[in-house]
Formats: structure tokens, sequence, C-alpha cells
């Protein structure tokens, strides 16, 4: 028996420093943010929060799309699919600790913005109606959720948090919520666009529930492109392919519009072709444990382990 060879695949048990380091980050931020917001603000900033991300809109807009995924999937598979079920344990946490997290990381880098704040808010500007700053700071929103997602891929210690969230090989709407809740520091910079227009509109909530809703239905396990379209707003066959299983791909990372992917010549559109397969989604080689490795499901386990391994260095760390 080749113990040694067991030994050697198995990831070193060192911790990696720079998650950690996030971790500290994510920390302090909470603390600044639970400090400015106050005891009572805390409650209501997070009940707004998870309105706003996780209220009866989006979970009714996912529910509605789960019902479609199964009338017409790209893969047909059990709406209890181990992949679902996992996921549905992911949407449990975003709606239970991630968005409070996101909610007291957003006020403390709030308090940190606010030192550049006259460097960073557009002057006001009599005459332009409230929509168009809105529409200008949802295409910020957008710009900057681009540019975290492409650091997430760039960058090794960003890559091994987003990991979690491609390591999912059966893709559905509710993968949307699959993300390691550390992730969130990387995002926090989309905060900027809303800043940013401030002294003009204040952005509505209602505005980035729809965001969210839009930013979500990309992963839906269904068919769909919106042919010419494709170039204006991203379909579920186009993020598809940024969940290709070839590996970790730095196409078609945007959100809801594909106008960063075109100008920066990382766009690839889908095969008009329906008849062919859907492809397979997924990271080669499972760096990330899944809960389709094993004879039989262990989803406490597998969750635990897919949020324990960012903290765990690797010997040799895969591209
Ligand atoms: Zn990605
Ligand atoms: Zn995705």
């Amino acid at each position: 028996m080749a113990v040694s060879a067991v030994s050697a695949a198995r990831p070193a048990r060192r911790l990696y420093l720079p998650t950690i380091v996030i971790a500290g980050l994510a920390g302090w931020l909470s603390w600044r943010g639970w400090l400015a917001l106050g005891q009572s603000g805390v409650a209501r900033s997070v009940s707004a929060g998870r309105f706003e991300l996780a209220g009866p809109a989006v979970l009714g807009f996912v529910a509605v799309v789960v019902v479609i995924e199964q009338i017409w999937p790209a893969q047909r598979r059990p709406v209890l699919a181990r992949g679902h079920v996992l996921d549905v344990a992911y949407l449990l946490l975003y709606a239970t600790l991630v968005v409070p997290l996101i909610v007291l990381i957003g006020s403390g880098f709030a308090g940190v913005l606010a030192h550049a704040q006259p460097w960073l808010v557009l002057p006001r500007v009599p005459g332009v109606p409230g929509w168009c700053f809105i529409a200008l700071a949802v295409l910020g929103i957008d710009a900057v959720d681009w540019l975290a997602h492409l650091g997430n891929h760039r960058i090794a210690a960003l890559w091994r948090l987003h990991a979690v969230h491609h390591s999912q090989e059966e893709l559905s709407i509710l993968t949307t919520y699959r993300a390691h809740p550390l992730v969130h520091v990387s995002f926090l910079l989309s905060a900027i666009p809303i800043l940013a227009v401030e002294s003009n509109v204040v952005t509505p909530a209602a505005v980035l529930t729809v965001y969210a809703c839009l930013g979500a239905l990309p992963h839906a396990n269904v068919r769909w492109t919106y042919g010419p379209a494709d170039r204006i707003l991203i379909s579920p066959a186009y993020h598809r392919i940024h969940h290709a299983a070839t590996g970790r791909l730095d196409i078609n990372l945007g959100t809801v519009f594909p106008f960063w992917d075109l100008m920066s010549h990382r766009a690839v559109f889908p095969d008009p072709d329906r008849s062919r397969a859907a492809s397979a989604t997924g990271l080669a080689g499972r760096p990330v444990p899944v809960e389709q490795a094993e004879g039989r499901p262990r989803y406490a386990r597998t969750m635990l382990s897919q949020l324990a391994e960012p903290f765990t260095a690797r010997r040799t760390e895969t591209p």
C-alpha cells in the first residue's frame, strides 16, 4: 500500500495566511460597522438588507425560476438533486448569517469611504432627472462587480474563496448563493457608485433587488440565450460558459451586463445550436470538496469542508 502516495495527495494541514488576513479584515470592518450603526441601527439595517437581498421578492423570483428549470431544463435532474440541496443550505446561510455580515462590513467600509467622500461624490447637477443617476449607479455597480470578479479569478487568495461558487457541478438559480462568506469583502467596492450619485439621488432599494434578481438569473439551469440581445443582458447560456468544468476561465465575468466583457475581449457568446447537450460545470480535479463525490451525500460535512478549504494551505496550488 503506497501510504506515502496517499498522504502526499492530501492537502497539507497548514493554514493559508491570505485567507486569515481577509477574515481579519472582515472582522475589523464588521466591528467598525457595528460601532457606526449602534445596536438598534444594526437590527434595523440587517432587516432592511434581508428584505432587499433575500426578501419575498428575491425568494419568490428564485422559486419561480426553480419551477421553470424543472419544465425547460438545460440538464434534467430531480428537484432534490444533491447540488440543489446543498445550494439551498447556502441560501439559508446567506439569509441568516451572510446578509448581516454584508450589512456590517458594508457599514464599516462606508466609514472608510467617508474619508475619500469629497473625491467620490459627483457634484449636484440640477435639471438632470434622478433616473439618469440611478441608471449610472446601476452601470457603475455592474462595472465594479465585474472588476471584483476579475480580481477573484486573477488573485490566488481571492480565487480560493471564489472557487466554492465554481465547485457546483449541478448549476441552477440556487447556485447564486453558493459563495464563501468572505468573498463579499472583494465586492464591497460596489458601494462606491451608490455613494457617487448620492448628492443627486438615493438609489432605491427596489432597484437593487431587481439587480440582485437579474444577477441570479444567469445561473438558471435553462438553455436560454437572448440572441442578439445577449450583447445587452447576460443570459443563462452565457454565464454557463463561465462555469465550464474545463478550469478557471477568465471569460464571461459580467453579472448583469456583458459590456465590460465585450470591452475587454472576454466575452464568449453561446452556440445558438440549442440541440447540443449543455456543457458540464464545476472544477476539474475537484480541488474543493463536492457533494457529488461520495457514495451517499454528507451535506453538513461537505459544506463545512468547502467553507474551511480556503483556510488550508495546499502543497501545490493549481492555477
Ligand atoms: Zn467566476
Ligand atoms: Zn456564477
